[in-house]
């Protein structure tokens, strides 16, 4: 029976496609004596052979797609699967013990990576998470669980899950993924940005919709509005049929305007600059016209892998992406891990409260050397372009003072070395808490240039988490505690004649392009893919006028006075 379900528009479009449910199944590893130990072995062996054949089948999908180089990756976790003392080591448990084949191999697996974790052998340490990858394989192979694989999906699908990881977001096969929905989740959720930046349809926050769904259903996702259809009439997909062309062909109209500059009716200029998770995302931003890249999340790169990425392997993630932007200016914030983005490998605590805890500059400064490496790695890359280095959650002057004292650790090494760097390197810091926007002038004296993080800043403001959905109607950029916020941030940076841009999503909402261009905003960036409407906007704006709308908008009272006001003009 059709269902109509209402969710958050995440990332612009329309899919119509059936179902896949993601859904990850609880593993028991049963703790029941075996008595039949010689089975037991066979479905150990069993288990064995179905993941070998699978790894040599991503191996070889690795190899079309990415190369040989990528490919041998899979060759290392194929020899790893076939150590002939582990499966020694696991018979003998079963045999001796009576453990089941599942239990058996996770203690197996277990031991053996506390034994290579204390040896001195870089390498072997390495291996660690392979062998507990290759190992949750196995085990669901053992148990003949389904193992789902994201990157290799059937044509016309939409995802439903209860939450996608960034991770999983980039594993999706974007040839046959159309959309995807969550149930939990706002617009600034990491999903929800990967989302974008992909451009992949995407509706989030949408409480229980998993219990009505199963894989294979037919459904329409118009993340235009936020609206899900599940079992669609012929009608439906008529209509979102149209809608779904619609959408692109505006697109294609937009796109004509990617060589024209941002001026207002009165001449005013202002940067549209784009963000990126990683060089992957290039392409867009090049397509969509920006002006350079506002903010360059480097921690996909640490969460894309198993291990800390290398200084090389930093240093060619940013050199790639410098040199196809061509002297355009790009942005790199130094990670940012913490809050919802999580790095199982660096074993972080526990938290109750990760969004206030140990995050992005604090775990930087506490790990001096991965910040070090980090820094370095810019350092060099900024030898073969414009880039320019920016701090997260900063909330006092002595983290900048420290990050800043790094820098010129990194700095002095490197003129030892011979190697080369852009000596004027230009530094800045996120304004993301309310504790560098109320102090925004003291800030700008001690830096280069700002960037407006208004995914923090409304959750810091508002003590809203921003990715609760219970709660997501209260987290508004609107909010005149916010404006407020921003406003004192644009004006700090003025004062002391630095520019200030936005990165948050804040900046690609059309709804509020003439209020901030009008509160002084220098500088705009957000996906690629929404850079051509807001240039469409801003190219028809008067920079006078949206002044004195800033100025009587920042007089209302509420957010729904703002809103209305606003889009009034
Ligand atoms: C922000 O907080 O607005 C921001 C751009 O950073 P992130 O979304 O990565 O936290
Ligand atoms: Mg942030």
């Amino acid at each position: 029976m059709r269902k109509h379900i209402k969710g958050i528009d995440a990332s612009p479009g329309v899919a119509i496609g059936k179902v896949f449910l993601y859904k990850e199944v609880e593993v028991v590893l049963s703790e029941v004596k075996v008595t039949d130990t010689k089975a037991e072995v066979e479905r150990l062996l069993n288990g064995q052979k179905e993941t070998r054949i699978q790894l040599e089948a991503i191996r070889e999908k690795t190899r079309q797609k990415l190369g040989n180089e990528k490919a041998s990756i899979f060759d290392g976790h194929i020899t790893l699967l076939e150590d002939e003392d582990l499966v020694e080591e696991v018979k003998l448990k079963i045999e001796d013990e009576k453990k089941s084949a599942e239990l058996a191999l996770n203690e197996g697996i277990e031991e053996y990576c506390e034994m290579i974790s204390n040896l001195d052998d870089e390498y072997l340490r390495e291996r660690v998470a392979d062998l507990r990858d290759i190992s949750k394989r196995w085990i669901n192979n053992i148990l003949e669980i389904d193992i789902i694989d994201l990157g290799n999906l059937p044509a016309n699908t939409v995802i439903l899950a209860r939450d996608l990881t960034p991770s999983d977001t980039a594993q999706m096969d974007l040839e046959n993924v159309q959309g995807f929905v969550t149930e939990i989740g706002g617009k600034t959720a990491h999903s929800a940005i990967m989302a974008r930046s992909l451009e992949v349809p995407a509706v989030v926050g949408t409480k229980e919709i998993l219990s009505f769904v199963n894989t294979g259903d037919e459904i329409i996702v118009d993340a235009l509005s936020g609206d899900v259809i599940i079992h669609p009439t012929a009608e439906d997909v008529e209509v979102y049929t149209a809608k779904r062309q619609n959408f692109i062909d505006e697109k294609i109209e937009l796109a004509k305007l990617k060589d024209k500059e941002a001026f207002t009716t009165d001449g005013h200029r202002v940067d549209l600059w784009a963000n990126i998770g990683g060089a992957k995302d290039v392409d867009g931003v090049l397509k969509n016209g920006a002006d350079g890249i506002g903010l360059y999340r480097t921690e996909f790169l640490f969460m894309d892998n198993d291990r800390l990425p290398t200084e090389d392997e930093q240093f060619e993630a940013y050199k790639i992406v410098v040199e196809r932007l061509a002297g355009k200016p790009v942005t790199i914030r130094t990670m940012d891990i913490g809050g919802d983005k999580a790095l199982p490998y660096m074993k972080l605590p526990h938290e109750e409260n990760p969004f206030l805890g140990y995050r992005a500059l604090r775990v930087c400064l506490d790990r001096k050397d991965m910040f070090k490496t980090q820094l370095r790695a810019l350092l060099r890359a900024s030898a073969f372009g414009y880039l320019k280095i920016m701090f997260p959650m900063v909330i006092n002057l002595e983290e900048v003072r420290a990050s800043k004292e790094l820098l010129e650790e990194c700095k002095a090494e490197l003129r030892v070395e011979g190697v080369k760097f852009d000596e004027e390197i230009k530094i800045g810091i996120m304004i993301e808490t309310p504790a560098t926007a109320f102090r925004a002038k003291h800030f700008a004296e001690e830096v280069d240039f700002f960037s407006i993080g208004t995914n923090d800043l409304t959750q810091y403001t508002l003590a809203v988490d921003r990715g609760n959905e219970v709660i997501s109607k209260l987290y508004d950029t609107y909010n005149p505690a916010v404006l407020e916020a921003i406003r004192q941030a644009i004006e700090g940076a003025h004062a002391a004649g630095i520019t200030i841009s936005m990165c948050g999503e804040f900046a690609g909402d059309e709804t509020a392009t003439e209020l901030l261009l009008g509160l002084g905003l220098d500088a705009f960036s957000m996906s690629a893919s929404s850079i051509p409407k807001i240039k469409k906007n801003l190219i028809n704006m008067s920079y006078a006028k949206s002044k004195e709308l800033a100025n009587e908008a920042m007089e209302l009272r509420t957010a729904d006075e703002i809103k209305t006001k606003v889009m009034r003009g």
